[in-house]
């Protein structure tokens, strides 16, 4: 070996070292930032007035007034409604939002306890076949790159999805679910229904972002075909605007059963 490439590798190594280890080690230790807005809590005791205000203020109609509640589903956690009424709407920086059951994203006022997973609703074949390695296309139906960024970034050297067997693959043959992000215009309703049927049976559904779980801010627009969601049961709903890496991770692992369910 010339000194040349002598050089080259010592300083290789010397920028490893600098690096030191980067991948977070126990992903259930990490605590996000108080400034993340994460599951909301709604205090008991808003007047009917002010609940109708905050009604109105939600860009997706998110905010339901009797009783007062907040849909994960549809939230873009814009945060207006905690910036207009702090006395009243809270977030946490509780991560923990994916479940099973898409009426349990709803979280209304009075209730501070983790969204609760469903676990009866995984089916039983589930965690048998896919514990040990899920591979997942993603189609991005409309999405505006966010949500497709943070699924990018929980295969990172930080979060490392692939440690646990969870991987996103090119070819949908090659697949064991779809991942759906955007919220389906109708120009990729066709393509994300190709993408389905290309995965063998059986097969994983999992919507993220609040644009796939209800259309997000373009719910009421004529360019979208979300007929797709009538047509396939959902197995995950992992709500975010955009999901965070490690609220997908927590519900992808929950659902093949390699992380104990939240009751
Ligand atoms: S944070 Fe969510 S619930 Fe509050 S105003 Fe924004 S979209 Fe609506």
């Amino acid at each position: 070996m010339n000194r040349k490439n002598k050089l080259m590798i010592f300083q290789k190594i010397n920028i490893l070292a600098h690096h030191g280890r980067q991948t977070i080690p126990e992903l259930d230790a990490v605590v996000l930032p108080d400034i993340f807005r994460g599951r909301p809590v709604i205090q008991p005791g808003a007047s009917p007035s002010q609940a109708q205000t905050l009604s109105a203020l939600c860009p997706t109609g998110a905010i339901g007034a009797e009783p007062l509640s907040i849909d994960l589903g549809r939230c873009i956690f814009c945060g207006e409604c905690a910036h207009h009424s702090p006395e009243v709407v809270r977030f946490t920086n509780d991560y923990r939002l994916a479940t099973t059951l898409r009426e349990a994203l709803v979280v209304t006022e009075g209730v501070d306890r983790p969204i609760p997973f469903h676990a009866e609703n995984i089916r039983s074949e589930l965690p048998n076949l896919f514990g040990r390695a899920l591979k997942l296309r993603q189609v991005s139906a409309g999405g505006d790159n966010t949500n497709e960024m943070e699924l990018n970034a929980s295969g990172n050297v930080n979060f490392d999805l692939g440690r646990y067997g969870v991987e996103f693959v090119a070819s949908p043959r090659h697949a064991d679910g779809v991942v759906v992000t955007g919220p389906i215009s109708e120009n990729m309703a066709i393509p994300l229904e190709i993408a389905y049927n290309a995965v063998p049976e059986p097969k994983v559904v999992i919507l993220v972002g609040a644009e796939a779980i209800s259309g997000g801010l373009y719910a009421d627009s004529p360019a979208l075909d979300r007929r797709f969601l009538e047509r396939h049961p959902i197995d995950l709903y992992v709500p975010g605007n955009p999901a965070h890496p490690l609220t997908f991770i927590d519900g992808v692992l929950t659902l093949i059963g390699k992380k104990e369910s939240r009751a």
